[in-house]
């Protein structure tokens, strides 16, 4: 099963991610963390794409493509995958059509997560991720039981870079901007599934669930 999360920022796609793949054992690919490993490492993907994401703005199309192409030529991906933040653009989402023919694969299905702008100032501005786990808090919905401090593993907590109002409105007008036409293109191929993601995060997941029942 080949699937594709979207969502604006704070939607949701990383916990739901998160569940999908140990229920469903997708291999999960997050351009996002690909590319924040690659900052990290400090690669030429990295160093290329920091300053556009620091800005909250979306890294150019080529650089995307290289880093899919690139995880493709891995094995793992034969399981069946799960996009996270892939493709955001209209362009992308041509190419990936175009990978994914040449590859003799098709996409299944686009879980579409719903929430009003609102509701993700909160929860993107109050979150705290761990850098040695991968544990997600809120600061405002769901702290640390210490400050700062992860319950799971005790690493200290830290905030992305882009986690701030000014970065997030950036994020949310470019989503609206250039992964709408993407959620339109997909829903011409009658494969986009709407899910409330408003919702209580065990409903949302319960929804995805109902949806993923329905294609196994
Ligand atoms: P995310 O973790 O998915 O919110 O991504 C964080 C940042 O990485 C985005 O704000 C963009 O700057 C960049 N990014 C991630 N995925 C893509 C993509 N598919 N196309 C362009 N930029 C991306």
């Amino acid at each position: 099963m080949n699937l594709l999360i979207i969502g604006a920022p704070g939607a949701g796609k990383g916990t739901m991610s998160e569940r999908i793949m140990d229920d469903y054992h997708l291999i999960h690919v997050s351009t996002g963390d690909m590319l924040r490993a690659a900052v990290k490492n400090e690669t030429a993907v990295g160093l290329k794409a920091q300053e556009y994401m620091n800005r909250g703005e979306l890294v150019p199309d080529e650089i995307i493509h290289d880093i899919i192409v690139e995880r493709f030529s891995q094995d793992d991906m034969e399981a069946g995958f799960l996009f996270d933040g892939y493709p955001r653009t209209y362009a992308q989402a041509v190419d990936l059509d175009e990978i994914l023919k040449q590859l003799g694969k098709k996409l299944d299905c686009v879980i579409n997560l719903n929430i009003e702008d609102q509701e993700l100032i909160e929860r993107i501005t109050g979150r705290r991720l761990c850098p040695a786990c991968g544990e997600i808090y809120n600061i405002y919905t769901k702290p640390s039981k210490v400050e700062g401090v992860c319950d799971r593993c005790g690493e200290s907590l830290i905030q992305r870079k882009d986690d701030n109002l000014e970065s997030l409105q950036v994020r949310l007008s470019e989503y609206h901007k250039n992964t709408q036409p993407v959620i339109e293109y997909y829903q011409e191929l009658g494969i986009v599934k709407d899910v409330d993601a408003s919702k209580d995060k065990e409903d949302v997941y319960s929804d995805i669930r109902d949806i993923l029942e329905g294609l196994c």
